[in-house]
Protein backbone atom coordinates (compact mmCIF):
# COMPACT_ATOMS: atom_id res chain seq x y z
CA UNK A 1 0.00 0.00 0.00
CA UNK A 2 2.89 2.25 0.20
CA UNK A 3 2.95 4.09 -3.28
CA UNK A 4 7.00 4.06 -2.66
CA UNK A 5 7.12 0.36 -3.08
CA UNK A 6 7.35 -0.51 -6.79
CA UNK A 7 8.77 -4.21 -6.25
CA UNK A 8 8.25 -7.63 -3.76
CA UNK A 9 10.88 -9.88 -3.51
CA UNK A 10 8.71 -13.60 -2.44
CA UNK A 11 11.65 -15.34 -0.71
CA UNK A 12 11.99 -18.73 0.63
CA UNK A 13 15.01 -20.83 1.94
CA UNK A 14 15.29 -24.04 0.43
CA UNK A 15 16.52 -27.46 1.79
CA UNK A 16 20.06 -26.10 2.05
CA UNK A 17 18.94 -22.79 3.20
CA UNK A 18 20.02 -20.95 0.28
CA UNK A 19 17.91 -17.84 -0.28
CA UNK A 20 15.45 -18.28 -3.62
CA UNK A 21 13.23 -15.37 -4.49
CA UNK A 22 11.03 -14.44 -7.45
CA UNK A 23 10.82 -10.64 -7.93
CA UNK A 24 6.74 -9.03 -8.55
CA UNK A 25 5.92 -5.73 -9.24
CA UNK A 26 4.20 -3.95 -6.42
CA UNK A 27 0.68 -3.84 -8.61
CA UNK A 28 1.10 -7.87 -9.49
CA UNK A 29 2.00 -9.06 -6.19
CA UNK A 30 -0.84 -7.39 -4.46
CA UNK A 31 -3.43 -9.34 -7.49
CA UNK A 32 -1.98 -12.40 -6.71
CA UNK A 33 -1.19 -12.79 -2.87
CA UNK A 34 -4.01 -13.81 -1.57
CA UNK A 35 -4.30 -17.23 -3.07
CA UNK A 36 -0.53 -17.85 -3.79
CA UNK A 37 1.69 -17.47 -6.10
CA UNK A 38 2.55 -20.63 -8.44
CA UNK A 39 6.16 -22.05 -7.34
CA UNK A 40 8.20 -24.83 -8.73
CA UNK A 41 8.43 -27.47 -5.72
CA UNK A 42 11.27 -28.80 -6.62
CA UNK A 43 12.86 -25.81 -5.92
CA UNK A 44 12.98 -26.79 -2.62
CA UNK A 45 14.62 -29.84 -3.23
CA UNK A 46 17.63 -28.60 -5.24
CA UNK A 47 21.26 -29.17 -5.02
CA UNK A 48 23.32 -25.55 -5.33
CA UNK A 49 23.92 -25.86 -8.37
CA UNK A 50 20.46 -26.70 -9.02
CA UNK A 51 20.72 -30.77 -9.45
CA UNK A 52 17.54 -31.72 -9.29
CA UNK A 53 17.32 -34.93 -6.67
CA UNK A 54 15.46 -38.41 -7.55
CA UNK A 55 13.49 -39.59 -4.25
CA UNK A 56 12.30 -35.87 -3.12
CA UNK A 57 8.75 -36.62 -3.72
CA UNK A 58 9.11 -33.09 -4.99
CA UNK A 59 10.12 -33.51 -9.24
CA UNK A 60 9.72 -36.23 -11.51
CA UNK A 61 7.17 -38.09 -9.12
CA UNK A 62 4.61 -35.16 -9.01
CA UNK A 63 5.64 -34.34 -12.95
CA UNK A 64 7.59 -31.41 -11.86
CA UNK A 65 4.34 -29.53 -10.58
CA UNK A 66 4.18 -26.32 -9.19
CA UNK A 67 2.85 -25.61 -5.04
CA UNK A 68 1.87 -22.15 -4.26
CA UNK A 69 3.68 -19.98 -2.11
CA UNK A 70 1.84 -17.70 0.67
CA UNK A 71 3.48 -14.65 2.02
CA UNK A 72 4.08 -14.26 5.77
CA UNK A 73 2.81 -10.61 6.22
CA UNK A 74 5.79 -10.17 9.43
CA UNK A 75 8.35 -10.92 7.64
CA UNK A 76 7.98 -8.03 5.64
CA UNK A 77 11.00 -6.14 5.09
CA UNK A 78 12.35 -3.07 2.83
CA UNK A 79 15.63 -3.94 1.05
CA UNK A 80 18.33 -1.50 2.18
CA UNK A 81 19.35 -1.25 -0.88
CA UNK A 82 16.39 -0.63 -3.22
CA UNK A 83 14.62 2.12 -1.78
CA UNK A 84 11.43 1.02 -3.86
CA UNK A 85 11.55 -2.88 -3.09
CA UNK A 86 10.72 -5.41 -0.06
CA UNK A 87 10.85 -8.68 0.31
CA UNK A 88 8.48 -11.16 2.38
CA UNK A 89 9.47 -14.69 3.61
CA UNK A 90 6.55 -17.37 2.43
CA UNK A 91 5.35 -20.21 3.04
CA UNK A 92 4.99 -23.22 0.44
CA UNK A 93 1.63 -25.13 0.08
CA UNK A 94 0.73 -28.18 -2.37
CA UNK A 95 -3.16 -28.69 -2.77
CA UNK A 96 -3.78 -26.50 -0.32
CA UNK A 97 -1.87 -28.68 2.48
CA UNK A 98 1.53 -26.87 3.75
CA UNK A 99 3.97 -28.30 2.77
CA UNK A 100 5.95 -30.12 5.56
CA UNK A 101 9.48 -30.57 4.18
CA UNK A 102 10.01 -26.86 4.33
CA UNK A 103 12.68 -25.63 6.36
CA UNK A 104 10.67 -23.25 8.50
CA UNK A 105 7.85 -25.31 9.17
CA UNK A 106 10.05 -28.24 10.55
CA UNK A 107 11.39 -25.41 12.53
CA UNK A 108 7.74 -24.51 13.89
CA UNK A 109 6.50 -28.21 14.30
CA UNK A 110 9.37 -28.97 16.79
CA UNK A 111 8.72 -25.80 18.46
CA UNK A 112 5.87 -27.06 18.78
CA UNK A 113 6.88 -30.32 20.59
CA UNK A 114 8.20 -28.50 23.35
CA UNK A 115 5.72 -30.16 26.41
CA UNK A 116 8.34 -28.81 28.61
CA UNK A 117 6.52 -25.27 29.04
CA UNK A 118 9.76 -23.48 29.15
CA UNK A 119 11.00 -21.09 26.51
CA UNK A 120 13.75 -21.65 24.36
CA UNK A 121 16.18 -19.24 22.92
CA UNK A 122 18.70 -19.81 20.16
CA UNK A 123 21.96 -17.37 19.36
CA UNK A 124 23.95 -18.60 15.75
CA UNK A 125 27.58 -17.61 16.07
CA UNK A 126 28.90 -17.52 11.69
CA UNK A 127 32.39 -17.55 10.51
CA UNK A 128 32.69 -16.77 6.91
CA UNK A 129 35.64 -15.62 4.31
CA UNK A 130 35.43 -12.60 2.55
CA UNK A 131 37.20 -13.28 -0.87
CA UNK A 132 38.54 -11.14 -3.65
CA UNK A 133 38.39 -12.91 -7.37
CA UNK A 134 42.15 -12.36 -8.62
CA UNK A 135 43.39 -12.30 -11.88
CA UNK A 136 43.74 -15.97 -12.80
CA UNK A 137 40.18 -16.53 -11.24
CA UNK A 138 41.74 -17.80 -7.72
CA UNK A 139 40.43 -16.56 -4.75
CA UNK A 140 42.11 -14.03 -2.67
CA UNK A 141 41.30 -13.43 0.97
CA UNK A 142 40.18 -9.80 1.06
CA UNK A 143 42.83 -8.67 4.50
CA UNK A 144 46.14 -9.55 4.03
CA UNK A 145 47.46 -12.85 4.32
CA UNK A 146 49.47 -12.73 7.29
CA UNK A 147 46.65 -11.27 9.30
CA UNK A 148 46.08 -13.76 12.42
CA UNK A 149 42.95 -14.17 14.44
CA UNK A 150 41.29 -11.18 16.44
CA UNK A 151 44.27 -8.98 14.82
CA UNK A 152 43.75 -5.39 13.46
CA UNK A 153 42.65 -6.87 10.02
CA UNK A 154 39.19 -5.44 10.52
CA UNK A 155 40.14 -2.60 9.64
CA UNK A 156 41.07 -3.77 6.16
CA UNK A 157 37.56 -4.13 5.36
CA UNK A 158 35.90 -1.67 7.70
CA UNK A 159 33.73 -0.44 4.20
CA UNK A 160 32.48 -4.14 4.05
CA UNK A 161 31.38 -3.68 7.76
CA UNK A 162 30.44 -0.28 7.92
CA UNK A 163 27.95 -1.09 5.37
CA UNK A 164 26.78 -4.51 6.36
CA UNK A 165 25.77 -3.08 10.07
CA UNK A 166 23.74 -0.18 8.25
CA UNK A 167 22.04 -3.05 5.98
CA UNK A 168 21.51 -5.27 9.04
CA UNK A 169 19.85 -2.25 10.71
CA UNK A 170 17.02 -1.98 8.16
CA UNK A 171 16.57 -5.94 8.59
CA UNK A 172 15.76 -5.26 12.25
CA UNK A 173 19.41 -6.70 12.90
CA UNK A 174 21.68 -5.95 15.43
CA UNK A 175 24.74 -7.05 15.05
CA UNK A 176 27.45 -6.52 18.10
CA UNK A 177 30.58 -7.71 16.96
CA UNK A 178 33.25 -8.71 14.25
CA UNK A 179 36.69 -9.80 14.63
CA UNK A 180 39.33 -11.35 12.88
CA UNK A 181 39.22 -15.05 12.59
CA UNK A 182 41.93 -18.11 12.63
CA UNK A 183 42.18 -17.84 8.55
CA UNK A 184 43.36 -15.37 6.51
CA UNK A 185 40.43 -13.24 5.27
CA UNK A 186 38.06 -15.08 7.72
CA UNK A 187 35.45 -13.11 9.71
CA UNK A 188 33.20 -13.67 12.54
CA UNK A 189 30.29 -11.24 13.06
CA UNK A 190 27.62 -11.79 16.08
CA UNK A 191 24.13 -10.78 16.37
CA UNK A 192 21.42 -10.62 19.02
CA UNK A 193 20.15 -13.79 19.85
CA UNK A 194 16.10 -14.25 20.21
CA UNK A 195 13.88 -16.69 20.24
CA UNK A 196 14.14 -19.53 17.68
CA UNK A 197 12.09 -18.74 14.91
CA UNK A 198 12.86 -15.50 14.75
CA UNK A 199 16.18 -15.95 15.20
CA UNK A 200 16.58 -18.66 12.15
CA UNK A 201 14.97 -16.08 10.02
CA UNK A 202 17.47 -13.37 11.21
CA UNK A 203 20.55 -16.02 10.55
CA UNK A 204 19.16 -17.00 6.67
CA UNK A 205 18.84 -13.00 6.70
CA UNK A 206 22.08 -12.39 7.98
CA UNK A 207 23.69 -14.79 5.28
CA UNK A 208 21.98 -13.15 2.41
CA UNK A 209 22.61 -9.53 3.90
CA UNK A 210 26.41 -10.71 3.76
CA UNK A 211 26.49 -12.23 0.61
CA UNK A 212 24.92 -8.89 -0.57
CA UNK A 213 27.00 -6.32 0.80
CA UNK A 214 30.32 -8.36 -0.33
CA UNK A 215 28.85 -8.35 -3.75
CA UNK A 216 28.52 -4.69 -3.54
CA UNK A 217 31.79 -4.10 -3.27
CA UNK A 218 32.88 -7.25 -5.79
CA UNK A 219 33.79 -9.44 -3.12
CA UNK A 220 32.82 -13.30 -2.47
CA UNK A 221 31.71 -13.78 0.92
CA UNK A 222 31.16 -17.54 1.05
CA UNK A 223 30.10 -19.53 4.11
CA UNK A 224 31.66 -22.24 2.02
CA UNK A 225 32.90 -25.07 5.15
CA UNK A 226 36.33 -25.50 4.25
CA UNK A 227 37.54 -23.75 1.41
CA UNK A 228 40.93 -23.70 1.81
CA UNK A 229 42.89 -27.06 3.01
CA UNK A 230 45.00 -25.44 5.23
CA UNK A 231 43.15 -22.65 7.12
CA UNK A 232 40.44 -22.98 9.71
CA UNK A 233 36.87 -23.79 8.82
CA UNK A 234 33.65 -21.82 9.22
CA UNK A 235 31.62 -23.06 11.77
CA UNK A 236 28.08 -22.38 12.87
CA UNK A 237 27.52 -22.50 16.19
CA UNK A 238 24.51 -22.27 18.04
CA UNK A 239 23.88 -21.77 21.82
CA UNK A 240 20.54 -22.76 23.16
CA UNK A 241 19.25 -21.75 26.53
CA UNK A 242 15.98 -22.69 27.96
CA UNK A 243 13.83 -20.08 31.01
CA UNK A 244 11.05 -20.62 32.96
CA UNK A 245 10.22 -17.52 33.86
CA UNK A 246 13.03 -16.14 34.87
CA UNK A 247 15.21 -18.77 35.65
CA UNK A 248 17.67 -20.72 33.57
CA UNK A 249 16.35 -24.25 33.30
CA UNK A 250 19.83 -25.04 32.14
CA UNK A 251 22.07 -23.95 35.11
CA UNK A 252 22.01 -25.81 38.62
CA UNK A 253 21.94 -22.17 40.46
CA UNK A 254 19.76 -20.37 38.77
CA UNK A 255 22.29 -17.33 39.41
CA UNK A 256 24.36 -19.16 37.19
CA UNK A 257 27.47 -19.00 39.94
CA UNK A 258 29.03 -22.44 39.97
CA UNK A 259 28.48 -22.49 35.94
CA UNK A 260 27.31 -26.02 36.02
CA UNK A 261 24.53 -27.76 34.25
CA UNK A 262 20.96 -28.38 36.20
CA UNK A 263 19.61 -32.12 35.15
CA UNK A 264 17.48 -30.97 32.67
CA UNK A 265 20.61 -29.09 31.56
CA UNK A 266 22.62 -32.76 31.56
CA UNK A 267 19.95 -34.24 29.84
CA UNK A 268 19.66 -31.88 27.10
CA UNK A 269 23.40 -32.32 26.25
CA UNK A 270 22.20 -35.87 26.90
CA UNK A 271 20.23 -35.36 23.53
CA UNK A 272 22.68 -33.97 21.66
CA UNK A 273 25.56 -36.86 22.80
CA UNK A 274 22.53 -38.97 21.72
CA UNK A 275 22.02 -37.31 18.24
CA UNK A 276 25.37 -35.97 17.46
CA UNK A 277 25.59 -38.38 14.22
CA UNK A 278 22.20 -36.88 13.21
CA UNK A 279 23.32 -33.25 14.27
CA UNK A 280 26.19 -33.91 12.01
CA UNK A 281 23.95 -34.68 8.62
CA UNK A 282 22.06 -31.84 8.94
CA UNK A 283 25.07 -29.38 9.96
CA UNK A 284 26.79 -30.58 7.03
CA UNK A 285 24.95 -30.19 4.03
CA UNK A 286 28.06 -31.11 2.10
CA UNK A 287 31.02 -32.95 0.96
CA UNK A 288 33.60 -30.62 1.49
CA UNK A 289 32.12 -29.85 5.21
CA UNK A 290 33.33 -32.56 6.51
CA UNK A 291 37.01 -31.86 5.56
CA UNK A 292 35.81 -29.34 8.71
CA UNK A 293 36.12 -32.09 11.44
CA UNK A 294 39.94 -32.39 12.52
CA UNK A 295 41.34 -33.60 15.53
CA UNK A 296 43.11 -31.11 17.40
CA UNK A 297 41.44 -27.84 15.96
CA UNK A 298 38.78 -25.53 17.16
CA UNK A 299 36.28 -27.84 14.87
CA UNK A 300 35.10 -30.68 16.45
CA UNK A 301 36.23 -34.63 15.65
CA UNK A 302 34.21 -36.13 18.58
CA UNK A 303 30.94 -36.83 20.29
CA UNK A 304 32.09 -35.12 22.98
CA UNK A 305 31.18 -31.86 25.47
CA UNK A 306 32.84 -30.17 28.55
CA UNK A 307 33.00 -27.44 30.46
CA UNK A 308 34.75 -24.32 28.89
CA UNK A 309 36.14 -26.73 26.44
CA UNK A 310 36.75 -25.67 22.91
CA UNK A 311 37.75 -28.99 21.88
CA UNK A 312 34.49 -30.80 22.33
CA UNK A 313 31.64 -30.61 19.57
CA UNK A 314 29.30 -29.12 22.84
CA UNK A 315 30.82 -26.30 24.85
CA UNK A 316 29.57 -25.02 27.77
CA UNK A 317 31.09 -21.47 28.10
CA UNK A 318 31.68 -19.88 30.98
CA UNK A 319 28.77 -17.41 32.18
CA UNK A 320 25.47 -17.66 31.60
CA UNK A 321 25.05 -21.99 31.76
CA UNK A 322 24.04 -23.49 28.61
CA UNK A 323 25.46 -25.94 25.49
CA UNK A 324 27.10 -24.59 22.45
CA UNK A 325 26.24 -26.81 19.55
CA UNK A 326 29.62 -26.33 17.81
CA UNK A 327 29.03 -29.41 15.24
CA UNK A 328 27.23 -27.38 12.05
CA UNK A 329 29.70 -25.56 9.29
CA UNK A 330 28.54 -22.45 8.22
CA UNK A 331 26.62 -23.76 5.07
CA UNK A 332 24.35 -25.20 7.27
CA UNK A 333 20.54 -24.29 7.34
CA UNK A 334 20.09 -22.04 9.81
CA UNK A 335 16.12 -23.45 10.46
CA UNK A 336 17.55 -27.05 10.26
CA UNK A 337 20.49 -26.45 12.78
CA UNK A 338 18.03 -24.68 14.90
CA UNK A 339 15.18 -27.21 14.49
CA UNK A 340 17.43 -30.12 15.16
CA UNK A 341 19.46 -29.14 17.82
CA UNK A 342 16.44 -28.65 19.96
CA UNK A 343 14.93 -31.53 18.78
CA UNK A 344 17.74 -33.82 19.64
CA UNK A 345 17.79 -31.95 23.50
CA UNK A 346 14.10 -32.51 23.61
CA UNK A 347 14.25 -36.24 22.99
CA UNK A 348 17.24 -35.73 25.75
CA UNK A 349 14.82 -34.23 28.52
CA UNK A 350 12.39 -36.95 27.52
CA UNK A 351 14.12 -39.80 27.79
CA UNK A 352 16.18 -38.11 30.69
CA UNK A 353 19.29 -38.80 28.97
CA UNK A 354 22.35 -38.76 31.28
CA UNK A 355 25.47 -37.60 29.03
CA UNK A 356 28.91 -39.40 29.59
CA UNK A 357 31.48 -37.54 31.56
CA UNK A 358 32.76 -33.97 30.51
CA UNK A 359 35.80 -33.96 28.43
CA UNK A 360 38.68 -32.32 30.06
CA UNK A 361 41.36 -31.97 27.18
CA UNK A 362 41.27 -33.14 24.63
CA UNK A 363 38.35 -35.99 23.64
CA UNK A 364 40.61 -37.23 20.47
CA UNK A 365 40.60 -41.06 21.31
CA UNK A 366 37.83 -41.08 24.26
CA UNK A 367 34.77 -40.12 22.78
CA UNK A 368 33.39 -41.45 19.52
CA UNK A 369 34.40 -39.79 16.50
CA UNK A 370 31.58 -38.02 14.05
CA UNK A 371 30.71 -38.97 10.58
CA UNK A 372 34.13 -38.61 8.53
CA UNK A 373 31.50 -38.98 5.45
CA UNK A 374 28.39 -37.71 3.61
CA UNK A 375 26.72 -41.16 3.08
CA UNK A 376 27.92 -42.40 7.01
CA UNK A 377 26.29 -39.11 8.05
CA UNK A 378 22.75 -39.59 6.00
CA UNK A 379 22.17 -42.56 7.14
CA UNK A 380 22.30 -42.10 10.95
CA UNK A 381 20.22 -39.57 10.28
CA UNK A 382 17.49 -41.39 8.25
CA UNK A 383 17.90 -44.31 11.21
CA UNK A 384 17.58 -42.07 14.06
CA UNK A 385 13.90 -42.92 15.04
CA UNK A 386 13.81 -40.12 17.13
CA UNK A 387 14.77 -37.32 14.82
CA UNK A 388 12.95 -38.31 12.29
CA UNK A 389 9.67 -38.49 14.27
CA UNK A 390 10.30 -34.96 15.48
CA UNK A 391 11.82 -33.44 12.13
CA UNK A 392 9.40 -35.63 10.35
CA UNK A 393 9.86 -38.35 7.91
CA UNK A 394 9.33 -35.61 4.53
CA UNK A 395 12.00 -33.57 5.58
CA UNK A 396 14.75 -36.10 6.10
CA UNK A 397 13.57 -37.53 2.49
CA UNK A 398 14.10 -34.60 0.82
CA UNK A 399 17.13 -33.19 2.53
CA UNK A 400 18.33 -37.15 2.26
CA UNK A 401 17.88 -36.80 -1.87
CA UNK A 402 19.32 -33.41 -2.33
CA UNK A 403 22.71 -34.45 -0.17
CA UNK A 404 22.90 -37.67 -2.29
CA UNK A 405 22.32 -36.06 -5.65
CA UNK A 406 24.97 -33.97 -4.79
CA UNK A 407 27.02 -36.86 -4.09
CA UNK A 408 26.74 -38.18 -7.18
CA UNK A 409 27.59 -35.43 -8.92
CA UNK A 410 30.79 -35.29 -7.02
CA UNK A 411 31.63 -38.58 -7.79
CA UNK A 412 30.56 -38.10 -11.67
CA UNK A 413 33.42 -35.41 -11.68
CA UNK A 414 37.30 -36.61 -11.94
CA UNK A 415 39.42 -34.09 -10.09
CA UNK A 416 43.01 -32.74 -10.67
CA UNK A 417 43.63 -34.37 -7.76
CA UNK A 418 43.56 -37.99 -8.85
CA UNK A 419 45.30 -36.87 -12.09
CA UNK A 420 48.10 -35.43 -9.76
CA UNK A 421 48.23 -38.49 -8.39
CA UNK A 422 48.13 -41.13 -10.82
CA UNK A 423 48.64 -40.29 -14.61
CA UNK A 424 52.68 -40.44 -13.99
CA UNK A 425 52.68 -42.86 -11.37
CA UNK A 426 50.68 -45.62 -12.18
N1 LIG B 1 36.56 -22.23 13.06
C1 LIG B 1 36.12 -23.13 14.12
C2 LIG B 1 35.00 -24.03 13.58
O1 LIG B 1 35.07 -24.41 12.46
C3 LIG B 1 35.68 -22.41 15.36
C4 LIG B 1 36.68 -21.46 15.95
C5 LIG B 1 36.11 -20.76 17.19
O2 LIG B 1 36.00 -21.40 18.25
O3 LIG B 1 35.70 -19.61 17.06
O4 LIG B 1 34.07 -24.38 14.26
MG1 LIG C 1 34.72 -18.24 15.93
MG1 LIG D 1 31.46 -20.04 19.45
Amino acid sequence: EDPAIDHVFVEFADINGISRSKQLTADAFLEKWADGLAMNLVLLAQTPRNHVPEGSGLGAEIGHADGTVHPIPETTMRLPWRENAVRVLCTFFHEDERLACSPRAVLESVLAANDFGFDFYAGSELEFYLLEEGPGGEYLSATDDNHECVSWATEEVADFYDRLVEWADGYGIDLTALHHEHGAGQLEVLFDYGRPLAQADTTFDFKRLVKQVGRSFDQWPTFMAKPFADRSGSGYHLHVSAFDDAENVFAADASDADGTLSERGRHFVGGLMEHADALAALGTPSINGFKRFEPNSFAPYTASWGYDNRMTAVRVPPGVVRPENRIASADANPYLVIAGTIAAGLDGLRRELEPPAPTEGDPTGDRPELPRSPEVALRALETDDAMVDLLGEDVVRVYAASKRRELQAFRDHVTDWERDQYVKTV
